[in-house]
């Protein structure tokens, strides 16, 4: 049921498909978006859409991807597609992909394609996890960005290891993994970034090995907002473990407290006071309750 945006077009759920040969499916060259429809006073509204916008066409501008559509009709096929499919609360899969034109890595006559789909999807956490927080472990999987240097692109490749990672976590009894980068500093999760609260300083990895996330900006704002100082450098794997307070912020996670990595209880072993303080004002940014 429903309907897909489909280079240009709403076509039904069902015949919104690709051929075997698609390019991308072959060898992983793509990029996506993950952005979240909240419902709002004024009904449904996506929240920070041109931010997400903007880092599609950025990382295909990295992909060497030339974008067939201008910002302005994927911003509008994003808005069409949660009004189409009478959503209120929805995921927004924005991608760009490579087409079936032909096959190698030489291939020079490929299209890029691109699609929105948009299905409702309202919760990625239990309330239980939002407020008690949860368990993470530190993966065997270093987080590589495409090229290790090019962390700025969400492109498909990087999901391989976040996927590994992930799986590695949960099959350890974990929820989420963390993942360190090529000299063993502290990444990202698989889908998430990582803030920690240590003497009430406000610390997240500097954007070397993790994706410049649109909620981590949004969280490093109301930081700001609460005079609270915020310091980007490298942070290691034990200062989370001694931090006072952890979190993830991501699209689907939102922010989501940690209360343990690597069976080393942090803080109070649940959600902080400044982790609660910050996921409150989300939620209310999120369902259009803050200033913009
Ligand atoms: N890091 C990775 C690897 C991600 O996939 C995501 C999700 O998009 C994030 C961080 C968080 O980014 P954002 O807050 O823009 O959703």
């Amino acid at each position: 049921d429903g309907v897909i945006w489909m280079d240009g077009e709403m076509v039904p759920w069902r015949d919104a498909k690709t051929h075997v040969l698609t390019h991308t499916l072959h060898y992983g060259l793509g990029c996506f978006e993950g952005v979240r429809a909240y419902n709002t006073a004024n009904g449904p509204a996506i929240f920070r859409l041109k931010e997400h916008t903007d880092r599609l066409f950025r990382s295909a501008h990295i992909l060497n991807m030339k974008m067939p559509f201008s910002k302005d009709e994927i911003n509008e096929a994003q808005r069409a597609a949660v009004r189409e499919n009478n959503l209120d609360e929805a995921y927004l899969r924005p991608m760009a992909f490579l087409g079936s034109e032909g096959m190698g890595l030489r291939a020079d006559n490929l299209k890029v394609h691109v699609m929105v789909a948009a299905w409702s999807w309202p919760s990625y956490m239990s309330p239980e996890a939002k407020e008690m927080g949860i368990k993470v472990r530190t993966s065997s999987y270093t987080r590589h960005h495409v090229n290790i240097t090019m962390c700025k692109a969400k492109a498909n490749g990087n999901y391989i290891n976040s996927m590994l990672a992930l799986n590695e976590a949960i099959s350890g009894g974990a929820e989420e993994a963390l993942l360190l980068d090529n000299e063993g500093y502290v990444a990202e999760g698989s889908g998430e970034n990582i803030f920690i609260m240590r003497d009430g300083v406000l610390h997240t990895p500097e954007l070397t090995s993790c994706l410049e996330g649109i909620t981590r900006a949004t969280i490093m704002d109301f930081a700001r907002e609460l005079n609270i100082p915020i310091k980007e450098r490298r942070i290691t794997r034990d200062e989370v473990y001694i931090a006072d307070e952890a979190f993830f912020t991501g699209t689907a996670a939102e922010v989501l407290p940690i209360r343990e990595l690597d069976g080393r209880v942090i803080g109070a072993g649940k959600r902080g006071p400044v982790t609660e303080k910050l996921q409150a004002m989300y939620f209310d940014a999120v369902k259009g309750k803050l200033a913009e």
